[in-house]
């Protein structure tokens, strides 16, 4: 396959061609048009998969179809993941590929500075990168808000706990990945109770 078939326009496949990537992962070939057209989905892919550009790339097309940020305005997207690695990880990919259209991407995760990553979300950022506990500490200091979420991944999702203040987010199309889906029995029901629980009815995309 080719990235010609994901349609994307001059400015993302510049940023993709830099990045020297000559064709998509099967996990990118398979996830990326499901998330384009904005249904939920469960995705099963493991790292090294791709998977990153696979929610990254259309979330970027997704936040362009969006109304501009207004001064106190919070982000459209949300990738929720593990660890601090991970969202440095995520972030930095962000950057790289949100280059295409100028966005902005911040990074929360516990053990970074409050005060620091408070500054960075109230000059805002399309694109908010975070650990679940480190958000919602700062939602509740009201240094973001989650009013205007459209575009939520939960990334690792199989490692992650926290899941339950997903009722927070208005409206929603989410992208839940995992690495471990069909192996480890509990994880596998908690992600399926995640399904039942928030997903409409989501496509399952296993690599
Ligand atoms: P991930 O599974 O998202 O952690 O990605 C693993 C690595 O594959 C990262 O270093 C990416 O930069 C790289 N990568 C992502 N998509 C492609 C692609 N289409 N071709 C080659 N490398 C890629």
């Amino acid at each position: 396959s080719s990235f010609a078939h994901f349609g994307f326009d001059e400015q993302l496949m510049h940023q993709i061609r830099k990045s020297e990537y000559t064709q998509p992962t099967p996990i990118q070939c398979q996830g990326v048009p499901v998330a384009l057209s904005g249904r939920d989905m469960i995705g099963i892919a493991k790292t090294g998969s791709g998977k990153t550009a696979a929610f990254i790339w259309p979330m970027l097309i997704h936040i362009m179809d969006q109304k501009e940020l207004e001064p106190g305005d919070g982000p459209i997207a949300v990738i929720v993941c593990p660890t601090r690695e991970l969202c440095q990880q995520i972030h930095a990919e962000c950057k790289r590929f949100g280059k295409a259209y100028n966005l902005r991407s911040v990074a929360v995760y516990g053990g970074g500075s409050m005060w620091e990553q408070a500054k960075a979300l109230q000059e805002g950022a399309e694109i908010v990168v975070c650990t679940p506990g480190r958000l919602i500490d700062h939602v509740k200091k009201k240094a973001t808000n989650l009013q205007r979420v459209s575009y939520l991944v939960f990334d690792e999702a199989d490692r992650m706990f926290d899941m339950g203040f997903v009722s927070s987010f208005p409206i929603l199309m989410i992208l839940v990945f995992s690495h471990v889906f069909l192996e480890y029995a509990t994880f596998r029901k908690k992600i399926e109770k995640l399904a039942r629980d928030i997903l409409i009815d989501p496509i399952r995309v296993v690599q």
